[in-house]
């Protein structure tokens, strides 16, 4: 029982373990796996990260020099990051976004 007492004391005087979301929003922390983003300067269309993807979250569409991206299918596992040999793709910790409809991210090479 003391031990408990002196538990509670520490608690309520202590700062608290969790911060009041929503309206304060904690840092992510650098290893968050966030959205994923191609780019395009940089890919040369091998497809290597449309093999590799566990989900088929990736088509690569060479003739149209286009990547498509489903972040809903994406599982996060990063296979497409370590598998492109042109370091094409990266990540930011910040979390992709809900939404109510699958949708399609388009990146695609810039016209001369
Ligand atoms: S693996 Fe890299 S270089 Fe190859 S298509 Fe994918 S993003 Fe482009
Ligand atoms: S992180 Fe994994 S699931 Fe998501 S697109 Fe890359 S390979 Fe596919």
């Amino acid at each position: 029982m003391p031990e408990m007492l002196k538990e509670i004391l520490k608690n309520l005087v202590s700062k608290p373990a969790t911060v009041n979301y929503p309206f304060v929003k904690p840092e992510p922390l650098p290893a968050t796996r966030g959205a994923l983003s191609w780019d395009m300067d940089r890919c040369d269309q091998c497809q290597d990260c449309e093999r590799v993807c566990p989900s088929m979250a990736i088509k690569v569409l060479p003739e149209e020099k286009r990547v498509e991206y489903q972040p809903f299918k994406c599982l996060f596992c990063f296979l497409c990051i370590d598998n492109c040999m042109q370091q094409a793709i990266s990540n930011s910790t910040t979390l992709t976004a809900p939404g109510y409809e699958k949708r399609v991210e388009v990146f695609e090479i810039k016209k001369q």
